[in-house]
Order: structure tokens, then sequence, then C-alpha cells
């Protein structure tokens, strides 16, 4: 079990080669810290979630995802702490699913696991007709009350105003509608999609934000997704292994590293300029690593 403590919204000082040769402060939120399995802004995401649950009297939440997905475990652990009951509905093979560390990890926190095929998978609607009484957490935590609860790791921060810039990996969007929606008119908020050609996050991080926050200064972009989602390549892990060597932060290869790599180019190319102020929101998902032959990171 643990608690949001005040530490936790300490962002960590960094530097490495590139800050200093370009004169940027760079702090890092470590949500990473926060559990060495529940992903820090999946937890955040599913506050919101689990309160309106309860506050609607169900006593089931159910929710999606993949074999790997961060989201299925945060659930899980996010419900398990509130004692509600946890159905998980994932897309994919039990037989392979076995295998899967993070799947290991939702059932030992005591969700129901349901495997099926990727075409039954998309027709949600379907599946949640079949269950009784249960809560529904879209896949992810996308939604509304997902972004609330992600914004809280922004304002969570004493002094959050001191930052120019604001930068995450982004997968759904909702993390970064969250940061958005509580930043100020001067913070420039960049998030790094970790697919391929998610044509689609845009728009959908845009649904999420309300009125006020449409025309604040945000941007997403697509260039670092390293093959696609989950993929990598030897560059990426290479500064996985440097960022850590520099800075003691580790990160992981699905979603923080790329959204790493993206800012260390953001400032090397001069998109942040010198003398800027810029907060890295370290959103976990560690575990990711695992799926890693041992040999290849230095953490
Ligand atoms: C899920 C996840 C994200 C993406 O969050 P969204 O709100 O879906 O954009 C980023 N980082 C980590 C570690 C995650 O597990």
């Amino acid at each position: 079990m643990f608690k949001i403590t005040a530490a936790l919204f300490e962002p960590q000082r960094v530097e490495t080669l590139w800050t200093r040769q370009h004169n940027i402060f760079l702090d890092i939120l470590r949500t990473d810290l926060l559990h060495p399995v529940v992903s820090g802004n999946k937890w955040f995401k599913l506050k919101y979630h689990v309160e309106d649950a309860f506050a609607k009297h169900f006593d089931t939440i159910l929710t999606f995802g993949g074999c790997f997905s961060n989201h299925i475990v945060a659930t899980a652990f996010a419900c398990k702490q509130a004692g509600l009951k946890a159905i998980g509905i994932i897309r994919g093979e039990l037989e392979s699913a076995q295998k899967a560390h993070t799947l290991q990890q939702a059932l030992s926190y005591g969700m129901q696991l349901y495997f099926v095929t990727r075409e039954q998978f998309r027709d949600k609607e379907a599946i949640k007709k079949e269950f009784k009484n249960v809560y529904p957490v879209n896949e992810g935590g996308y939604g509304i009350l997902g972004a609330k609860g992600a914004g809280e790791m922004l304002t969570g921060i004493a002094d959050h105003q001191r930052y120019h810039h604001i930068v995450m990996a982004t997968g759904t969007g909702a993390t970064m509608a969250g940061i958005v929606d509580r930043a100020l008119p001067y913070q420039k908020i960049t998030g790094v999609s970790v697919m391929k050609n998610n044509r689609s996050l845009d728009s959908e991080m845009r649904a999420l934000l309300s009125e006020s926050s449409v025309h604040k200064n945000y941007e997403i972009i697509h260039r670092y997704h390293f093959g696609g989602y989950a993929r990598k390549s030897e560059d990426l892990l290479l500064f996985m292994n440097e960022f850590y060597m520099e800075t003691k932060v580790p990160t992981d290869f699905v979603y923080t590293a790329k959204a790493c790599y993206a800012l260390k180019e953001m400032i090397v190319q001069g998109d942040i300029p010198g003398g800027s102020r810029v907060l890295f929101i370290h959103t976990g998902g560690l575990q990711g690593n695992l799926s890693l032959p041992k040999s290849k990171l230095i953490f």
C-alpha cells in the first residue's frame, strides 16, 4: 500500500551534458517512485473514477486492457486499496498472458481477468452488458475524470507556476489533457506520442479539455515512436543508459524514455530556449523494462 505524500510532489533537479550546454533547468516529477508496479499517472487517472464508483454505490469496477497494460494493474491495485472488486477484460490469449508479469500482478491484487479475442474486445458495449452492476472505466483510464486526476500531478507541485515548459509521454492523451487544463497561459505543454501514426490522438486529447483550455499553448509530437508502441531501437536503449548514468533516473522504453529522448532533442535543437525552466513528468511504467533481456540496461 502507499500514500501520496508531499515529498512525491517535490520535483528532482537533474543535470546532463545537454542541460548544461544549453543552460536549461530541468526538474523531473518522479511519479515512478510512487510504487514499483503501479504507474504514477495511472493511479492519478483512477482516483476520481474510484470516487465516482463509490458515490454511485457500485462495488465493482470493470475495465479493459492488453496483456502488458499498466492501466490494468493500476486498476487492480486502486480497487484493492479502496475495497472495491475489479474485473479486467484482457485482449488476447490466456496462454501468452500467463507469461505477462503485469497480469500476474493484477491477479495478485485480486482482479478477476477475462480473456477475449481482438474482435470481441472492440465491442466494449457488448462486453459491458454481460456484467450487471459494474462501474466501467475506459481503456487506459481515458475520460474527463481520468484527466482531472492526472492534472493533480501538476497542481500538487507547490511552485508549478515556475515552469516555462512541461513535457511528458502520451498514450491516450488523458494525462496530457489534465496537465493542459491545469497549466497557465505562459506554459508550453508538449506530449510525446509513443505510438506510430496515432492520428486521432490530437482530437481525443482535445476532447477532454475544458472550453477555456482549448487555446492554451500545447502540442503533441509524433516523431518519437521508435517504430511504434512498445518498439525500441538500440539508440533508445543507449540513451536510457546514458541518461541513467548522468541523472540516476531510470526510464522505461515504452513511454518515458521516448519522451525524454524527445526532450533532449528539443533542447539541443533550440526548440526549448536557453534559460528555460522545464518540468519533465516521469509517469512511471518501469516494470515494462522487465520484458527486455537483462544485459540491455545498466539499471
Ligand atoms: C499509460 C502511460 C502513459 C500514457 O498516459 P495517457 O494518459 O494514456 O496519455 C504514459 N506513461 C506511462 C508510464 C504510462 O503507463
